[in-house]
C-alpha cells in the first residue's frame, strides 16, 4: 500500500514538472508572437509636482494585451523577456511609443504639456546592448520630442552588474541631453559613496520606504536622508508609491518635490492620462 502511494506521488510530481515545462514553453511562444504582432500597450502614471500642484510627467508602464483581451502585468513577462532576449525589442518599442505619445500630446495640448516629461524603464539587458544609445536618439528624434523631455529609469542593480561599462553608457545617454533617474532607490546594492560617480540626474525613492514613512520613525529618517542626498548632489527626487494623504503630508514636510502613486492616479490608458493633466491638483493639496 505504502509503495502504491509512493509511486502515485512520484507520478504526480512528474506530471507537475511536465505541466510547468509546457506552461513555460507556451508562455515563451506566446511572448515571441506578442513581439512580432505588437500585442503591447503602454499605460501612463502621472508624476506630480507637489509645490506647483500640477503634473510634472508620466511614467510609461507596459502591459501585454493578449488576443483574448486579457492583460498580463510586466512583472509576469519582463523577466522571461530578459531571459529569452526579446527585451531589447520590447524596450525599444516602449521608448519609441512613449516618445511618440508625449510628442503627440505636446502638439495637441501645448499648454497642458508644458515642461511635462516622459519616463521609460530600461532593463539591465538593454543597458549592455551596443545599439542602445542609437535607439534612444532615434526614439525621441523620430518622434520630434526634445531630448530633455525624456527620462530613462534604471535600477541600482542593473548598473552595478557592470559598473564600469554602465558609467560609459550612462555618460553617452546624458550626452544626448536625456535625463537618467535611478529607480527603486534604496532597495539595491549600490553604495551611497559611489552614487556621485554615476551621471544620474534623479532618484526615485522606492515605495517600500514611502509606504512606511507615516508609521515608522526609522523609515522617515531614511527618506529624510535620501531627500537630503538628492538635494546635495543636485538631483531630482521622486517619491514612488504614495497611497495616503498621511504619507503625502510627511513627504511634503520632508521636502519631497515630486510624487507618484495611487493617491494621485493609477497607471492610466492614454486618454485618461491626458485628462488627468487637466485637473491634477485636488489631491496634491488635500493633505
Ligand atoms: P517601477 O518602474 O518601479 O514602476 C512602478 C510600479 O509601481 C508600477 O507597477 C506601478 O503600477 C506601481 N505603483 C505605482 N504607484 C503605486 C502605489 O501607490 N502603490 C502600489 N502598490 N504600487 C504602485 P507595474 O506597472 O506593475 O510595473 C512593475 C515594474 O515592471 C516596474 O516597476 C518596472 O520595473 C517594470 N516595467 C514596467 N514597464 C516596463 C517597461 O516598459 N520596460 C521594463 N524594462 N520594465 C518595465
Ligand atoms: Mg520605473
Ligand atoms: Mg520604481
Ligand atoms: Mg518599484
Amino acid at each position: 500500500r505504502a509503495k502504491f502511494a509512493g509511486k502515485n506521488r512520484y507520478v504526480l510530481f512528474d506530471q507537475k514538472m511536465h505541466d510547468d515545462a509546457v506552461a513555460r514553453l507556451t508562455l515563451e511562444n506566446d511572448l515571441r508572437r506578442a513581439v512580432v504582432e505588437g500585442q503591447f500597450v503602454l499605460y501612463y502614471q502621472p508624476i506630480v509636482s507637489l509645490s506647483r500642484g500640477r503634473i510634472a510627467g508620466y511614467e510609461a508602464l507596459i502591459r501585454w494585451r493578449r488576443p483574448d483581451g486579457s492583460i498580463v502585468m510586466p512583472l509576469e513577462f519582463i523577466p522571461l523577456a530578459e531571459e529569452i532576449g526579446v527585451i531589447t525589442e520590447i524596450g525599444n518599442w516602449t521608448m519609441r511609443e512613449a516618445c511618440r505619445q508625449l510628442a503627440q500630446w505636446r502638439g495637441s495640448h501645448p499648454e497642458r504639456m508644458e515642461g511635462v516629461t516622459m519616463s521609460v524603464n530600461l532593463s539591465r539587458r538593454q543597458l549592455s546592448s551596443p545599439a542602445l544609445v542609437d535607439q534612444i536618439r532615434q526614439a525621441y528624434g523620430d518622434a520630434g520630442l526634445p531630448a530633455d523631455r525624456l527620462i530613462l529609469e534604471i535600477t541600482e542593480n542593473a548598473i552595478m552588474q557592470d559598473a564600469e561599462g554602465a558609467v560609459e553608457v550612462l555618460k553617452q545617454i546624458r550626452g544626448l541631453g536625456v535625463e537618467l533617474h535611478m529607480d527603486d532607490f534604496g532597495t539595491g546594492y549600490s553604495s551611497l559613496s559611489c552614487l556621485h560617480r554615476f551621471p544620474i540626474s534623479g532618484l526615485k525613492i522606492d515605495r517600500s520606504f514611502v509606504q512606511n514613512v507615516g508609521e515608522r520613525r526609522d523609515y522617515a529618517a531614511v527618506v529624510n536622508a535620501i531627500i537630503a542626498l538628492a538635494q546635495n548632489l543636485g538631483m531630482a527626487l521622486v517619491a514612488e508609491g504614495v497611497e495616503t494623504t498621511g504619507q503625502l503630508a510627511m513627504l511634503q514636510s520632508l521636502g519631497s518635490e515630486l510624487a507618484q502613486g495611487f493617491l494621485f492616479a493609477k497607471p492610466l490608458e492614454a486618454g485618461k492620462a491626458l485628462e488627468f493633466a487637466e485637473h491634477p491638483t485636488r489631491l496634491a493639496f488635500a493633505a
